[in-house]
């Protein structure tokens, strides 16, 4: 009998990151500062992050040494188990071979802990005593409030209005675990207060959760600012997801066709796909699939130009996929699939056709998630269980086509704390929310000409 789940050693925690960066054929344009609208340099960004993640940003080093405290902690949940969904593979009649990397074993639920530890470890070794940081749907809040009580950092967490009264437990863990939670629009910073004087019932979002975590930081010398997503960074962390997959798929014997990741800001689908893309820039073939809500379609439907990461328009403007920094999303399910925007790193590689992306709504989304709990067991996250309709639409094509394709899928957290969508979904209460095609239009609308 053939594994059910491929495992590796703690030894075999990867001791490097991957650098994208080495290896892209375009390389993103740099952020701008929004004043000068010129590249923002090492000192702009130093009020907010300690220079060596600073470095790791703009580095063109190709493996990048992870350090031996962070290694330590990663053996807390690493190497993450890699399943073959062998009953999900049966239930579809499929003869695709289906694996997914599953990411939920971490003490947080999900892939952000792979760069919230490393975050705490470089700005505590930098000298900073607290980190400001926003939430979506709480995994990164979560995930912060844990690297913290790692390292001895305070940790203040802008939550997402409509997440905080939706999903208490995360709160609750990130108090557990030492955190103070706000939520987004909040009373204790400018940000919050002009979205609050503007619309009393604002229900929030992460660009705007982004722009008091930020003005928090950049208003106190002992405090920096930690991004779940987004950054070149963060993407950088994840990849020990990928360099893990990797190695787990040579055990047996194996190799993807296809890698599939969800995408909100990037990280997780960066984290799994892009250890193969260098392999893909070496020669070999294998495709990478960004998947995402039809409700904030920022790939399939957003514009490749330069744009604030925040609501507020407090950072610098990143070159990316973009619906308009204030584009507010319906409150779908998928809380960590909110953003208005994406990673560079995933923008450019779409851009230049190097990666793939498609988009879906949540009831097909959480049809897929049912049926992946009923045939693997695991109760999937919402935002993960987009990158799992994806690959059962590629192993259904496979039935149909008769090909024997190898579907890789990252499976970046669990739902247990989101089980009142589940609730929603089983009692017919999950809507549909059509594209938002006006709204995205006048918020690209307003976007400045760089
Ligand atoms: C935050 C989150 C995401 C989305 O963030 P990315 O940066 O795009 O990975 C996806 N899945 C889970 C479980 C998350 O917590």
């Amino acid at each position: 009998m053939s594994e059910t789940k491929i495992l590796l050693s703690e030894r075999e925690i990867p001791s490097q990151w991957y650098n994208i960066m080495a290896d892209m054929p375009t390389l993103p344009r740099p952020p701008l500062h929004p004043a000068t609208k010129q590249p923002v340099g090492p000192d702009d960004l130093s009020v907010i992050f300690p220079m060596s993640l600073i470095e790791q940003e703009v580095s063109a080093e190709r493996w990048i040494s992870i350090p031996d405290e962070v290694r330590e902690i990663y053996t807390l949940w690493r190497p993450a188990p890699l399943y073959r969904a062998k009953r999900l593979e049966a239930a579809l009649r499929t003869p695709a071979r289906i694996y997914y990397k599953y990411e939920g074993v971490s003490p947080a639920g999900s892939h952000k802990p792979n760069t919230a530890v490393p975050q705490a470890y470089y700005n505590k070794k930098a000298g900073i005593r607290r980190i400001a940081t926003e939430t979506g749907a709480g995994q990164w809040g979560s995930s912060m409030a844990l690297a913290g009580t790692m390292f001895g950092l305070e940790v203040t967490v802008y939550m997402v209005r409509v997440s905080y009264n939706q999903k208490p437990y995360r709160r609750i863990a990130m108090e557990t675990w030492g955190a103070t939670v706000h939520p987004s629009p909040s009373t204790v910073t400018n940000s919050g207060r002009k979205a609050l004087e503007a619309d009393p019932g604002n229900p929030g979002s992460l660009g705007l959760a982004i722009s008091e975590a930020v003005e928090d930081a950049a208003t106190r010398q002992d405090t920096n600012y930690a991004l779940g997503s987004v950054l070149n960074h963060v993407l950088l962390h994840q990849t020990v997801i990928g360099l893990e997959a990797k190695e787990q798929l040579k055990l047996v014997g194996d190799y993807p066709d296809i890698v599939i990741g969800c995408c909100g800001g990037g990280s997780n689908f960066g984290g799994i796909s892009f250890p193969f893309l260098y392999d893909k820039f070496h020669g070999k073939e294998v495709r990478a699939i960004a998947v995402e809500p039809l409700s904030c379609p920022t790939l399939t439907k957003g514009e490749f130009r330069y744009d604030f990461g925040d609501t507020a328009g407090l950072t610098p403007f990143l070159m990316m996929y973009t619906l308009g920094h204030d584009f507010m999303p319906p409150g779908i399910h998928a809380g960590g699939l909110r953003y208005h925007g994406d990673s560079s790193l995933v923008s450019q590689l779409y851009h230049d056709g190097i990666i793939e992306a498609r988009a879906y709504g949540q009831t097909a989304v959480f049809e897929a998630a049912v049926a992946f709990a009923k045939a693997e067991g695991i109760i999937p996250a919402p935002e993960s269980s987009h990158a799992i309709r994806a690959a059962m639409d590629e192993a259904l094509l496979c039935r149909e086509e008769g090909k024997e394709k190898c579907i890789l899928f990252n499976l970046s957290g669990h739902g247990y704390l989101d089980l009142a969508a589940y609730s929603d979904y089983l009692s017919g209460k999950l809507v549909d929310y059509a594209y938002p095609e006006e709204r995205i239009k006048e918020s690209l609308a307003k976007l400045p000409v760089i």
